[in-house]
């Protein structure tokens, strides 16, 4: 049987990261399986449906790369999806929804109630055999004992969350239902609804919460919560992608850097994890998985996001010459943790003059770095070759004549070139600013000392 799953988020506006994580873990196991995945945006509440809320959703799945396999044919298809497919819209299925309330209710399996319809639960205990949580059996709550039946369809004529989600998963043959922990307690309906329209329920796999690192619930406050915040604060999609993909699932051998495709390959649901993930607000562990996925970019692409990054800070590299530019951004390749530390770390190629840190300065102003200074400068200017590897020369040359160790210069002509303590490899650095405007910066600071 062909695996079919969804992911089926209401339009609030806001796409969360355990939703994205939802999202992810459908997309994987239908593509793990060879299956088809499907969005469904629930969008029967007409009050909280507007076109932004719902491109919050696309825009965050096509920014994570989670395409789906099937919709409705629409001409102006936004999605990531496979030719011109939309995702299906719930408003547009009114229609199905009156037939199935129509089909129960002439069965007795619903009846009308204060111009509500309302269905009638079983009032037998429901068995789910939930793919992760195990085994539940739901019995009737307290309150329900008086009155087990629920409203699928309210008085003003809209159709219930219960029932246009079970309807939709019958008519789109769902075969997992994967979601949140959260939705555990609405299961017992749904499977009841899925008897009463005379179809076995799907699997389901109830996913444990993302919450805050002290265990409380994570809401839309809090920070971090948003997934579009990693796209603004520099994270990589796939270094997001892996990260969520380890909050609540973990490989058999335990490997922590996975690329997409690895993950595809290796996940599976009974490898969900039971526990509930805690998600690390001082980002460590994401921040790690950034860097070594920007190291692993390849060189067109971890330039094309630099230079957006650059042009966001107001950085235009386009007013230099592309060989400069690509030198520049190399020497930033294997150093940076996130795309936005990008301008601190490489705008110093792309001014004419530096501005130097003034805690820098100060210390620049010693009075042993003058002699230093012009003695390297004096040097450089020399040096047939203004490369890498003659510059280590030239410099380490200058502290033999001056009996100290290479450091001690170092450190002035990063912050006269550079502006700041720490960045790229001085020597490199060098190479790519070329003769003529190391000279110069050197000067200028010279002239301030
Ligand atoms: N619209 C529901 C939500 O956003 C979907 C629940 C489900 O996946 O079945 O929580």
């Amino acid at each position: 049987m062909k695996v079919r799953v969804r992911f089926a988020p209401s339009p609030t506006g806001f796409l969360h990261i355990g939703g994205a994580r939802t999202a992810l873990f459908n997309w994987l196991y239908a593509r793990h399986t060879g299956g088809v995945f499907i969005l469904r945006i629930e969008d029967t509440d007409v009050a909280r449906n507007t076109q932004e809320a719902v491109d919050v959703i696309l825009d965050g799945l096509r920014w994570l790369g989670l395409d789906w396999d099937e919709g409705p044919i629409t001409s102006n298809a936004t999605g990531p999806c496979k030719g011109d497919r939309g995702p299906y819209f719930q408003s547009q299925r009114k229609d199905l929804y009156q037939r199935r309330v129509e089909a129960l209710l002439s069965r007795g399996l619903a009846y009308e109630a204060d111009g509500a319809v309302k269905f009638k639960m079983t009032r037998e205990p429901v068995t789910i055999e939930d793919v992760v949580v195990g085994k539940v059996v739901r019995h009737l709550t307290d309150r329900e004992e008086q009155d087990p039946d629920f409203v699928i369809v309210r008085s003003d004529g809209e159709p219930v969350f219960h029932l246009v989600n079970v309807i939709d998963d019958l008519e789109m043959g769902v075969t997992h239902v994967i979601r949140g922990e959260d939705h555990l307690s609405n299961t017992a309906k749904h499977i009841a609804l899925f008897r009463a329209f005379g179809v076995e329920p799907p699997a389901y796999a109830h996913i444990p919460l993302i919450l805050n690192g002290d265990g409380s619930k994570m809401s839309k406050r809090d920070q971090g919560a948003s997934l579009m915040s990693y796209r603004d604060d520099g994270y990589l999609p796939e270094a997001v992608l892996n990260y969520l993909c380890l909050l609540g699932w973990s490989t058999k051998d335990n490997q922590d850097v996975l690329t997409i495709p690895e993950v595809v390959d290796r996940f599976d649901l009974p490898q969900i994890l039971r526990h509930n993930a805690k998600f690390d607000p001082k980002r460590e562990k994401l921040d790690w998985l950034n860097y070594e996925h920007l190291r692993r970019a390849d060189t067109d692409r971890f330039n094309e996001l630099v230079v957006r990054t650059l042009e966001k800070a107001g950085i235009h590299t386009q007013a230099w010459d592309l060989d400069f530019v690509k030198g520049a951004l190399a020497t930033a390749k294997d150093k940076l943790k996130k795309l936005n530390d990008a301008p601190g770390y490489l705008g110093f190629y792309f001014q004419e003059n530096v501005d130097i840190d003034p805690a820098e300065e100060l210390k620049l102003r010693a009075p042993e770095n003058k002699p230093r200074l012009q003695q390297l400068r004096d040097s450089f200017a020399s040096v047939a070759s203004f490369d890498a590897a003659t510059l280590e020369q030239s410099l380490k040359g200058v502290a033999t004549t001056l009996g100290i160790k290479a450091g001690p210069l170092v450190h002035p002509v990063r912050v006269a070139v550079t502006g700041k303590a720490s960045g790229p490899s001085l020597y490199h650095l060098m190479e790519i600013l070329g003769r003529e405007r190391v000279l110069r910066r050197i000067d200028t600071a010279l002239a301030k000392m």
